[in-house]
C-alpha cells in the first residue's frame, strides 16, 4: 500500500465517502498550490474508482486492482500535461477509447494530470465529454491554482482543494522520504514538497544546494562571475535562473519583514548593503526577463547571465 502524505488523506476520505453513498460527481478537479500533491492524490482516487468493491478505498485484491497495479487496465486512460501541451487529437482518441462499456470492472476512468497544459481546443473537447457523460465514466483532472483551467470546465467538476501543508508538516514528511534531510536544506528555493521530490528525481538537488554558497563566494569576492557560471550550460541555465531568482525574491521579501532562510543570511546582508532594495528588484526583473528569453536563439544565454551577475 502506498502511504499518502498526511495533508492529502482528508480529501481522499471525502471522495471515498461520496463514492460509498453513490453521490460522487463523474468529474473531479483536484487543485491547489504548485507541488502540494495533486497528482499522488489523484492516483489514489483513480485506484478507488477502478476497484470493483463499491465501498471505501481500493481493496488491492480484485481483478481491477491487480490490473491497475500492473498498469494494464483496459478501462483506464491517462494523459500528463507536465511534459508539454495536450492537444485535441489526444483528447479525441482518449474519449473514443473509453466510449465502450467497461471491459473488466465497474467503471472507466480518464486521468488528466497538469490539465492546464490542454490547449483551448483540447479543453473544449474535454468540456464536451463532461457535458455528455458516458455511463460509469469518471474524469479526474489535476491543475494548479497558478494556472487555472477554463471556468466552464471547473464549473462541471467537483472541486477538491488540496490544502497547502505547514512547514512543520513538510519537514516531518520529508524525514520519511529518501534524502529528505538534504531536501529540507532547499527551503529557500521552495517549500512545496512534491516540487522538492521532483528536483531530486531530476537529479538537480546538488545544483541548487550549492548555489547559495557560490553566490556568497561571489559577493565576498572569493570567487569570480566566471567561477560561478562554470557549470552552466543550455540544459541547466533555467535552473540557475530559478535559483538566483529565488535568492533575490527571498531577500526582497525579507526586507519587508518576511522570515529569511538561514542559508541566505550572509547573502542578504551583503546584497542589501551593496544594492539597496530598488536595485534588487531591478535585478530580479532582469533575471526573469533573461529566463523568459532563453528560447530565443539569437541570444547567448551564458553571456547574458554573466552580464547579469556582473551587476550583483
Ligand atoms: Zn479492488
Amino acid at each position: 500500500m502506498t502511504t499518502l502524505a498526511p495533508w492529502l488523506t482528508h480529501s481522499l476520505q471525502q471522495v471515498q465517502r461520496l463514492k460509498h453513498t453513490g453521490k460522487l460527481s463523474h468529474a473531479l478537479l483536484i487543485t491547489g498550490a504548485d507541488g502540494v500533491g495533486q497528482e499522488p492524490l489523484a492516483r489514489e482516487m483513480v485506484k478507488d474508482l477502478m476497484c470493483e468493491e463499491t465501498q471505501g478505498p481500493a481493496c488491492d485484491h480484485c481483478h481491477s486492482c491487480q490490473l491497475m497495479k500492473g498498469e494494464s487496465h483496459p478501462d483506464f486512460r491517462m494523459l500528463d500535461g507536465e511534459s508539454g501541451t495536450i492537444k485535441v487529437d489526444q483528447i479525441r482518441l482518449l474519449v473514443k477509447q473509453i466510449s465502450q462499456k467497461p471491459q473488466v470492472g465497474r467503471n472507466k476512468v480518464v486521468l488528466i494530470t497538469h490539465a492546464q497544459a490542454m490547449n483551448i481546443n483540447a479543453a473544449n473537447a474535454v468540456l464536451k465529454a463532461l457535458e455528455e457523460p458516458a455511463d460509469r465514466t469518471y474524469f479526474v483532472l489535476t491543475s494548479s491554482q497558478s494556472s487555472p483551467l477554463l471556468p466552464t470546465i471547473r464549473s462541471r467538476c467537483l472541486l477538491v482543494n488540496v490544502p497547502t501543508p505547514t512547514m512543520h508538516e513538510v519537514t516531518a514528511w520529508l524525514q520519511t522520504q529518501q534524502n529528505g534531510e538534504r531536501l529540507s536544506n532547499l527551503f529557500w528555493l521552495t517549500t512545496q514538497p512534491f516540487r522538492l521530490l521532483l528536483l531530486q528525481q531530476q537529479g538537480k538537488t546538488e545544483l541548487y544546494a550549492e548555489l547559495p554558497e557560490k553566490v556568497n563566494a561571489l559577493l565576498q569576492q572569493s570567487a569570480s562571475v566566471s567561477d560561478l557560471v562554470k557549470g552552466v550550460d543550455s540544459k541547466n541555465i533555467e535552473d540557475y535562473c530559478n535559483g538566483l531568482g529565488a535568492i533575490l525574491h527571498q531577500c526582497i521579501c525579507h526586507s519587508t519583514g518576511a522570515q529569511l532562510d538561514k542559508a541566505l543570511d550572509g547573502i542578504y546582508h551583503t546584497l542589501i548593503a551593496r544594492q539597496g532594495i530598488e536595485s534588487l528588484m531591478l535585478r530580479y526583473q532582469s533575471l526573469q526577463k533573461l529566463k523568459s528569453d532563453l528560447q530565443k536563439t539569437n541570444l547567448n544565454p551564458i553571456m547574458q547571465l554573466t552580464h547579469e551577475l556582473n551587476q550583483w
